[in-house]
């Protein structure tokens, strides 16, 4: 083999994104100019943000108001003991964890020490953003996010646990359901209430939800893998109405239930609902 291609091969061995530019279809400038939002930094904020990380995600704004505690320490790769001694803030505890794991060294995080619920369609926290990921614990501050992102067109990836369950959905406004649109309906809130995978209304004396990190790690890697397919395709199905098939079609107007338990994923799908005056807009 000439001593040129071998270099070749050599720097192509360097690149952290070298396997995955092997994906047919997959363009790794999409993902290096990415601009996502993250809100929430608890379990599963860390495992999204880890999983961007390593994609190579170019910027990375995450939101959270909450401090670093042990408890979280059993689910939550990007924080440290030192973290939960000192009670460090979510958000700059993640932005830490990044800048040691970054294979890249390009990866920019913006950390926002807030509540999202003060943050309207106007807050500039939605500025050029391409894809939000809702990782919250509750309903009231997931249906917020999705009123926003839905209001400002920007699509949104949602996902919950509970023990050994969780689940996915994906809202590309303004073609698909939102995650109003589910709660409205009344099969669906039936069987959220069942499997206990919504989060519940925030209240002094909730009980914690069981959360282990089999089921953390599942559901963030579904989430972020829903990106790889919406940052792809969103240009072309908007123009087309088709999703790369190279990459696949992202999991529009539908929900994923997972059971890690029963080994069970079943997709629901989720039609706009005729009550939610998102679609209206
Ligand atoms: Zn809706």
């Amino acid at each position: 083999m000439p001593v040129r291609v071998i270099r070749l091969l050599g720097d192509m061995e360097e690149d952290p994104a070298s396997r995955q530019m092997l994906i047919t279809g997959w363009r790794q400038d999409l993902i290096r100019n990415a601009k996502v939002l993250v809100v929430g930094a608890g379990a599963l904020g860390n495992e999204i943000v880890k999983n961007l990380t390593l994609l190579g995600v170019g910027k990375i704004r995450v939101v959270d108001y909450d401090v670093v505690e042990g408890s979280n320490l059993s689910r939550a790769v990007l924080f440290t003991k030192a973290d939960a001694r000192r009670r460090v803030r979510k958000v700059d505890a993640i932005a830490r964890g990044v800048k040691r794991l970054d294979p890249y060294g390009y990866i920019e995080v913006e950390a926002y020490h807030t509540d999202i619920m003060d943050h309207g369609p106007d807050s500039p926290l939605y500025n050029k953003i391409d894809v939000i990921f809702t990782a919250l614990d509750n309903l009231e501050a997931r249906l917020h996010v999705n009123t926003v992102a839905y209001m400002k067109r920007i699509p949104l990836i949602d996902g919950g646990m509970d023990g050994a369950m969780g689940h996915v959905q994906v809202v590309i406004p303004p073609y698909s359901s939102c995650l109003n649109c589910s709660v409205t309906d009344r099969d669906m809130k039936v069987l959220s209430e069942k499997l206990k995978c919504d989060g519940l209304p925030l209240t002094i004396g909730q009980p914690k939800t069981p959360a282990v990190i089999t089921t953390t790690s599942v559901v963030a890697a579904i989430m972020v893998h829903e990106f790889i397919k919406i940052i792809h395709g969103l240009e072309r199905f908007k123009k087309t109405g088709k999703w790369d098939e190279r990459l696949g079609e992202p999991l529009m107007g539908k929900r994923l239930f997972i059971n890690l338990a029963s080994n069970k994923f079943i997709i629901y799908d989720v039609p706009i609902s005729k009550t939610c005056v998102l679609h209206e807009l």
